[in-house]
């Protein structure tokens, strides 16, 4: 059997797989089974933030396997308190953390705890409602599917728990708090909805009226998180400071790794939460190595000065193929390119694939770039030259 094969027969089908087969990485370069090199501004998905191979991470990875990965929740676990602690220093957030393993179990998490504030000591709800933004993504988890504001996602798998409305956009959220509201979750770049920013002004006001009305503001910051807009939080870019700020992808550089930070200290006690796998050893001390990584780029002006790079060349592009690009969209290294009405992003993203760069695809049409955040700038021009040799076949 070929690996496509065996994929096929054994794997239950819940991805449209490109079947290439990628055996190894270095820092913004992939190379498939036949040796052939690919540029990789996709970087799985925003979670590669130090990019493949990375030879601090795999040291630092192969040096907790050695000692140990994993002893549970029920002893005290080192690297976790120290990363727990590094979050709230570079984030400059007064939190305690919650560990999970994934994006989804992180806003699960960030969801308990608001019922948790809803209800009263004795678990009487007194509030529940989470009010959340059309075109969010927030997981596939049962709630946090119901938390995600694509009903086109909600077919099948009901019913789902009660208690999530959907606002049009942030103006719409004050239309939809009633007595019963407990929470706004949103992401401030909606990711899988298109790349789409929220306006700053008008997230600060809302992070104030909610602060008013003792709404929890809950940020999925899954995506945007861990320097992705530039900042290490997508909320110190915008100057807010939510009740929970939910991370994943980037923290771990590709090892599974989810957090809630949150503001309202021990609102948790023993027995309310929980997960097995989550916070161990080897997860959280790659998180640490990622964050020592990125935040020396971060200070050194090499991730500023990447990201300016970026959005000018993709900003080029809308000038240069008017008959593609609507307008460049994003913050930080975490960009689109929204298409022209009648063009197909899919079409987009075949060409780059076929000159061997990745790129991928979010809603709203828009051929989505989130590169490696330790891209150097060789890379770059690679990648966008393959980019343009592209563009010029359609
Ligand atoms: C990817 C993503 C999730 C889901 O994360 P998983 O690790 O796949 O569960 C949730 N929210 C946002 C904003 C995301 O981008």
């Amino acid at each position: 059997m070929t690996l496509q094969e065996l994929d096929r027969a054994y794997v239950l089908p819940t991805y449209a797989r490109n079947y290439v087969h990628f055996v190894r990485g270095e820092n913004s370069m992939l190379y498939d089974a036949e040796g052939n090199d690919y540029v990789d501004f996709g970087s799985g998905i925003a979670v590669c933030s130090v990019g493949h191979g990375n030879p601090r991470l795999a040291a630092a990875i192969c040096d907790q396997a050695k000692k140990l990965i994993h002893t549970s929740n029920l002893y005290l676990i080192e690297p976790q308190a120290l990363l727990a602690r590094r979050l709230a220093e570079l984030t400059g957030m007064d939190v305690q953390t919650f560990f999970a393993n994934s994006g989804a179990e992180a806003n699960e998490g960030a969801i308990k705890i608001a019922r948790r504030y809803g209800t009263d000591d004795e678990g009487n709800v007194k509030r529940y409602k989470i009010i959340t933004l059309e075109h969010s993504f927030h997981g596939r988890t049962i709630t946090a599917l119901k938390a995600t504001g694509q009903e086109a996602m909600h077919t099948y798998f009901g019913p789902f728990p009660d208690g999530f409305v959907y606002a049009k956009n942030i103006a719409h959220v004050y239309d939809l708090i009633d007595d019963h509201t407990v929470a706004v979750m949103i992401e401030l770049v909606q990711g899988e909805g298109g790349v789409q920013p929220m306006e700053k002004e008008e997230v600060q006001q809302l992070a104030a009226e909610l602060k008013r009305r003792d709404i929890l503001l809950i940020v999925d910051e899954v995506q945007t998180g861990i320097y992705r807009t530039g900042e290490v939080l997508a909320s110190n870019l915008y100057e807010i400071v939510p009740d929970i700020v939910t991370l994943a992808k980037g923290l771990g550089g590709g090892v599974p790794i989810g957090a809630i930070m949150t503001t309202h200290k021990n609102i948790l006690k023993a027995g309310d939460h929980g997960s097995t796998f989550g916070g161990n050893f080897l997860s959280t001390r790659a998180a640490l190595e990622v964050l020592d990584i990125l935040e020396e780029r971060k200070n050194s002006g090499e991730l500023d000065h990447m990201l300016l790079l970026f959005e000018e060349r993709l900003k080029s592009y809308v000038t240069k193929y008017p008959h593609l690009f609507e307008k460049e969209v994003g913050i930080g290294l975490m960009r689109g390119l929204r298409v022209k009405e009648g063009r197909d992003a899919a079409d987009i993203i075949k060409a780059a694939f076929k000159q061997r760069l990745v790129v991928l695809k979010a809603g709203k049409n828009t051929v989505r770039f989130l590169p490696v955040l330790t891209l150097t700038k060789e890379e770059m021009e690679l990648g966008f030259e393959r980019f343009e040799t592209a563009l010029g076949t359609l």
